[in-house]
């Protein structure tokens, strides 16, 4: 479905040559101060820079950054990654701190052949997250093909990604989807519409309540469903369980239920815990079975028969995916299990497997397994890849021009 979209891949180099494109990116990197933290999202983006570039297009590059609320704001100013995105592409890129005013439309007349030059952040602008379509089409008048490989905004319909792109389209342009996006559409879509049997899919994190529509859309698709994090805790309540202490979402308790008679055994909870009384300040910490909770305690991760368990479950596979951490994985010694489920999917990657992990914190615990390079893809869309995997069009994929 998603692949009947126009690729940048089929648009053929003389189209490129001199020609204006506008670039929708996702360089929506997490900051502390002006210090990149974690640079992937730009590292990912610089496939499409250089083919556009080696083209001989002249690149105009939008992209978002943090929350800025609709008006400028220093702490979110696209500056500091341009000059990380110099280093990374090398050669010169422009930065131009405006967006639709004359004096960027003057830098943007000014571009030669193969140069980039980078946009303020669309989100200074109140109109980019109201898709407000005198944005769009300011946006659309700069070029006459709009490339989007921003999938993490993907699921949004704004101005610089759905409206941009209806605008291009609307005065005879055309709109397809960058590299980057291209291969999360491919990855993902191999996920849902034909993974190779068995597939696995492994789901954690906080709460359950931001994730029952991707139960719900990967139950009936998958062999097994194994279940960690804390979404685990509402389950085992479900299931008329102790649970201490640990996080439970009382009003998703029911919800719970019934996906838990739904699945039937296809649906794998935890059979042991790791719990303690507290999280930091040297926790005393124990395994116990999950029926052995007792009230003060806090269940913080997987135990080791579950880690064993899922190990097994996920050496079958042909297809795993998984989003969300088994246990409070940023407060060591929490993190062991989110780290043995981390190796048992590169292991299975190395088997032959498709392994596919979706969601910011998952990507960052693979991260710190060690196991990024291992894995066949992790995506860049952390609300993005969930909605996809619910089965919920998104937006900025919809609005592109078809194949
Ligand atoms: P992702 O960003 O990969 O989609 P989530 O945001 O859904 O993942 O979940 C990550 C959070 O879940 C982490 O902050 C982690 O500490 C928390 N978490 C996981 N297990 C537990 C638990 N047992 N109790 C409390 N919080 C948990
Ligand atoms: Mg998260």
């Amino acid at each position: 479905m998603t692949m009947t979209k126009a690729m940048l891949r089929d648009v053929p180099a003389d189209q490129l040559r001199g020609r204006r494109v506008l670039l929708r990116a996702d360089l929506n990197v997490p900051l502390e101060g002006e210090r990149i933290i974690d640079e992937t999202r730009i590292r990912e983006t610089l496939p499409t820079l250089r083919l556009l570039r080696e083209a001989g297009a002249r690149v105009i590059v939008l992209s978002h950054l943090g929350r800025p609320k609709g008006k400028p704001d220093p702490r979110c100013t696209l500056k500091p990654l341009v000059n990380r995105l110099c280093t990374l592409l090398g050669g010169t890129v422009r930065f131009h701190p405006g967006l639709t005013e004359p004096e960027a439309r003057a830098a943007v007349d000014s571009l030669q052949d193969g140069e980039v030059l980078v946009l303020e952040n669309t989100r200074f602008h109140p109109g980019d997250e109201k898709n407000d379509p005198a944005l769009a089409d300011a946006l659309a008048g700069m070029a006459d093909l709009f490339v989007n490989d921003a999938f993490g905004a993907a699921h949004r319909a704004h101005a610089s990604t759905t409206g941009v792109a209806r605008s291009v389209q609307a005065r005879g342009g055309r709109a397809v989807a960058g590299l980057l996006m291209e291969e999360e559409l491919d990855y993902l879509g191999r996920v849902l519409h034909s993974p190779e049997r068995p597939f696995v899919a492994i789901l954690g994190g906080a709460k359950i309540s931001g994730k029952i529509e991707v139960i719900r859309s990967l139950l009936p698709r998958v062999d097994r469903l194994l279940v960690g994090g804390a979404m685990a805790n509402t389950c085992f309540r479900a299931l008329g369980l102790e649970t201490g202490a640990s996080l439970v979402e009382e009003d998703r308790i029911d919800v719970a239920r019934a996906t838990l008679q739904e699945a039937g055994d296809r649906l794998v909870l935890p059979v042991d815990c790791v719990v303690a009384d507290r999280i930091e300040d040297e926790p005393v910490t124990r395994i116990v079975p999950r029926d052995s909770v007792q009230p003060g305690d806090r269940i913080l991760d997987i135990g080791t028969a579950t880690r064993a368990l899922f190990a097994k479950l996920i050496g079958e596979a042909r297809t795993v995916f998984w989003n969300g951490p088994m246990g409070i994985f940023e407060h060591p010694p929490f993190h062991q299990g989110t780290v043995a489920v981390a190796r048992s999917v590169a292991d299975a990657t190395e088997r032959g497997a498709l392994t596919v992990v979706g969601g910011g914190d998952s990507a960052a615990a693979a991260e710190a397994a060690g196991v990024t390079a291992r894995l066949s893809h992790v995506s860049t869309g952390g609300g993005a890849s969930l909605e996809f995997l619910a089965g919920d069009p998104l937006p900025g994929v919809e609005a592109l021009s078809d194949r």
